[in-house]
């Protein structure tokens, strides 16, 4: 061993060194003190097979539920939104005047079964309640305390009915949206929001996942799903897929047998559109890729590696899921590009900024039809005039105003309130997507460009992966600005504002 003894100079050296290591230390542990902590998330592994002779979705979900709130937790609550599809439901599937849209074939229903439900191969006490069998009940076997996790699983078996819409069968595809058990959210101090279905809007409400999925399916059919496709293999005619979706707030597939597709990588996002055999892919693509580009630009990077633009037999314009939007085969040809590009904005408002749906839609309608509007201002080759759009909007508005105050004495203009508290789908579009669209142009109107497109890009930051309730919109619209936006926003919402 060799012994070194220090002169005084090389000691104040030393001394001065470890000073700078301690203090390096201290700044690195301030620094990552100060950045807000990732939390892991609840994780949803399923396995899933179609049968396509009866249209029934089996599958087995293990759930693991990491409880990132301040509360104990003796049950958890799941949403079973395909009882929506059930004979005698409470609720309409859709309003009556798309009936025959949706019932293509004459009327048809689905529902999902629980099979069971268990924890470590012991099974577990649960119940299916809420004000329409349209809620999961499951015991848990212990308290689950914040910060810990727990682990079970929901065998289910989803029927699925012949409809255009988010989950049935139609002549062209197959759609499997909201099919499986999903957790409610929980809001501290408020509980579990067990909300049901609604045939105003998209009645949906949930937390980021992350997911795993198999799908096993008829291998003439080709997959189109949330997340990405890791694998896909075949034997005896079924093909299996493997899945898997990160920071996702749901989890959605099409399958069909008549898909053509076009892909085309823009940045680190493969984008692929799928129409049907015959038909001409590339516009469709194209605007999807422009869409892609300009709301990264506008509002801040989409994150995931897979976005599919999916033509299918659904009875409205399109759906939006993470990593995938629905898009109607029923549109007319000039309505196709509008609805591709509303539904992509939904990626950033509603996927990655998630919003209560149910309570407070015009959060991500509002914002997603006034993106849309942003889109075309960038894109003049389409030939859409926003001007016209807002002039429209207005116009459309004022009539809708004019007509049910005449028919009914008065009307509600309030734009924050739940989906059943709007009497018909018309009120429902007028006071969510029009008078959204409107309020957002407002504010960009009297904020100016600047502070309003710094706005968006603060909001998407800070509410990535999260829910953001009004309140949140509002003080972060405040706080990016710097003008008292809170007024202004609550006229609009209440109602109280009058357009001309
Ligand atoms: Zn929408």
């Amino acid at each position: 061993m060799k012994k070194i003894t220090l002169n005084k100079k090389t000691k104040i050296i030393s001394v001065s060194l470890l000073f700078l290591v301690v203090l390096a230390v201290v700044i690195i542990i301030c620094v990552n003190g100060l950045k807000e902590e990732e939390k892991p998330l609840s994780t949803y592994n399923m396995k899933l097979s179609y049968d396509d002779e009866n249209h029934v979705l089996s599958g087995e979900e293990e759930i693991t539920f990491i409880n990132n709130y301040d509360n104990m937790f003796t049950c958890l609550y799941l949403h079973l939104y395909p009882n929506a599809f059930r004979e005698g439901a409470k609720n309409d599937l859709v309003s009556v005047a798309d009936s025959d849209e949706v019932y293509v074939d004459g009327v048809s229903y689905g529902n999902i079964e629980i099979k069971g439900v268990s924890s470590e191969g012991e099974n577990l006490n649960y119940n299916i309640e809420g004000e329409d069998s349209n809620i999961l009940k499951v015991e848990l076997p212990v308290e689950v305390y914040p910060d810990e996790s727990i682990t079970f699983s929901v065998e289910f078996a989803t029927t699925l009915a012949n409809v255009n819409h988010r989950l049935g069968y139609g002549n062209n595809a197959i759609n499997f949206g909201n099919f499986y058990p999903v957790i409610c959210m929980y809001e501290e101090g408020v509980g579990f929001k067990t909300d049901l279905y609604h045939s105003n809007g998209d009645p949906f409400y949930s937390e980021v996942a992350s997911y795993q999925v198999e799908i096993a399916y008829p291998a003439k059919y080709t997959l189109a799903s949330s997340g990405s496709l890791q694998l896909t293999t075949e034997e005896e005619g079924v093909a299996t897929s493997k899945v898997s979706g990160d920071k996702i707030r749901d989890f959605c597939f099409v399958l069909s047998d008549i898909f053509d597709s076009v892909s085309q990588k823009v940045g680190s996002t493969t984008l692929t559109y799928y129409g049907y055999e015959g038909d001409s892919l590339s516009s469709a693509l194209e605007i999807s890729v422009k869409a892609l580009n300009t709301f990264n630009e506008l509002f801040g990077k989409y994150p995931y590696s897979t976005l599919n633009i999916v033509k299918t037999n659904f009875l409205h314009g399109g759906m939006e899921y993470p990593n995938l939007v629905m898009i109607s085969d029923n549109l007319e040809d000039d309505e196709i590009a509008y609805v591709i590009v509303h539904e992509i904005a939904h990626q950033w408002w509603y996927g990655v900024v998630g919003n209560d749906e149910y309570n407070h839609a015009w959060m991500d309608e509002g914002l997603t039809e006034y993106s849309t509007l942003l889109f075309f201002e960038e894109h003049e080759e389409y030939n859409v005039d926003t001007a016209s759009l807002v002039k429209n909007a207005t116009e459309s508005y004022k009539t809708f105003v004019r007509v049910y105050t005449s028919v009914n004495g008065e009307v509600d203009t309030s734009m924050d309130r739940p989906l059943n508290k709007f009497d018909t789908q018309p009120e429902y579009v007028q006071c969510t997507y029009t008078k959204g669209m409107l309020m957002f142009d407002s504010i960009r109107k009297s904020v100016g460009d600047r502070k309003f497109f710094k706005a968006l890009k603060d909001y998407y930051q800070d509410f990535a992966y999260k829910n953001a309730s009004p309140a949140d919109m509002i003080a972060s619209f405040i706080d990016s600005t710097r003008v008292d936006l809170e007024g202004f926003f609550n006229s609009w919402l209440s109602g109280d504002v009058v357009i001309k």
